[in-house]
């Protein structure tokens, strides 16, 4: 991990009035960028492989400019051209995915948020002794396949985006969807209930609104994932009786679509966001920006959350022109516009070293 002093003395070289942001060409940089723009940055694109003509398409969400590496490496290696550039890495859920989280800790690129996060969230163990010391209520865990006598979800570790999962009603289910040749899995309870994937905003230099830590939190939207089969499945009939034609219910996710919660769930929404924060500030320094509960809201109104993502996530594209969760904070504000102007605020302040690693 590059140490955050480091850090410290890379942002100090940097001119406050030409800062860049930058993100790889995937995943939320639309919003990013265009949230970067409106607050008066410029942008640079980076891409590997990703194709770029779209941008055309969107000027008012299109990089400044692009520069392209032959692989993940050039990040680490051509970090002085980016440093030159005064860039500032806003990390989305594919860029770290894509470039694994050693390459990700070596960068010695200043990067919103905290970088110690990662220890945390990149395995479902210590996510588990995280939230749960926080006091989330998560799926039950079952230790053994033969222990299965209701629906469970297998996960094999690293399984991303909903792929690498299969469900089980019991042992015999286990034993015919299991591929031996992945190296490990979880077991977990499937909850019945409906998903809310719950985006929220720590900053720890804004003491106002909902006072969480050195600063507050924000809830700025909401959504759930379209995921291919499992949301169509249905129209075709039982479950069971389509296995017998070789389709099995999968969990890939496609899309994205814009929920609200009933509102009287609010008060508890808040209270796991800030728990979830604190615990963050005692275990590794604080958890900073954009971060998402996945959770489920059983009939019995209890809410379990099956995972943490610690940064900006695919489900706040739909609200690239605010929701009805941040139209309450400031009309109009997505995601990537909320990073951009933290990071303004914190450079005003001059309290960048605050929210960078
Ligand atoms: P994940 O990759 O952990 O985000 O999970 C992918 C999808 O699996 C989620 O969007 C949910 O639809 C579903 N899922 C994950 N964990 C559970 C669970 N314990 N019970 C029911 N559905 C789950």
């Amino acid at each position: 991990m590059v140490p955050k002093n480091k850090i410290l003395d890379i942002i100090k070289d940097y001119d406050p009035k030409d800062i860049t942001i930058a993100t790889l060409c995937s995943h939320t940089s639309l919003q990013i960028f265009n949230g970067a723009k409106k607050e008066g940055f410029k942008t640079l694109g980076l891409a590997v492989n990703q194709k770029t003509k779209f941008y055309d398409a969107f000027p008012l969400a299109k990089p400044d400019e692009i520069i392209r590496f032959d692989s993940y490496d050039d990040f680490v290696t051509r970090a002085e051209e980016l440093r030159d550039r005064n860039v500032i890495i806003v990390p989305h859920g594919s860029f770290v995915e894509y470039m694994g989280t050693e390459r990700f800790e070596a960068m010695e690129v200043p990067t919103f948020g905290n970088r110690a996060v990662l220890k945390w969230e990149e395995d479902r163990e210590t996510q588990r002794t995280w939230l749960e010391s926080a006091g989330i209520q998560m799926p039950r865990r079952i230790a053994d396949a033969k222990d299965i006598t209701e629906p469970v979800l297998v996960k094999y570790n690293g399984a991303k985006g909903g792929r690498g999962f299969f469900i089980a009603k019991d042992y015999l289910e286990f034993k015919m969807g299991i591929d031996l040749s992945q190296e490990s899995y979880t077991i977990q309870e499937y909850v019945l209930g409906t998903r809310y994937y719950l985006h929220y905003f720590y900053s720890p230099i804004h003491p106002r609104g909902y006072r969480v830590g050195t600063g507050s939190i924000e809830l700025l939207s909401m959504d759930r994932r379209d995921e291919s089969n499992i949301d169509e499945l249905y129209k075709l009939g039982a479950t069971e009786e389509l296995k017998k034609h070789g389709m099995f219910p999968s969990l890939v996710v496609t899309g994205n679509i814009p929920v609200v919660i009933r509102e009287s769930l609010l008060s508890k929404v808040f209270e796991m966001g800030e728990s979830v924060i604190e615990r963050s500030i005692e275990l590794f320094g604080g958890l900073i920006g954009p971060f998402c509960l996945e959770s489920i809201v059983t009939d019995k109104l209890d809410f379990k959350v099956f995972e943490i993502s610690c940064r900006i996530v695919a489900g706040t594209n739909p609200f690239i022109t605010g929701s009805p969760y941040s139209d309450l904070i400031e009309p109009g504000m997505s995601t990537g516009q909320r990073i951009a102007r933290e990071i303004k605020d914190a450079v005003a302040m001059g309290r960048l070293g605050e929210v960078v690693s």
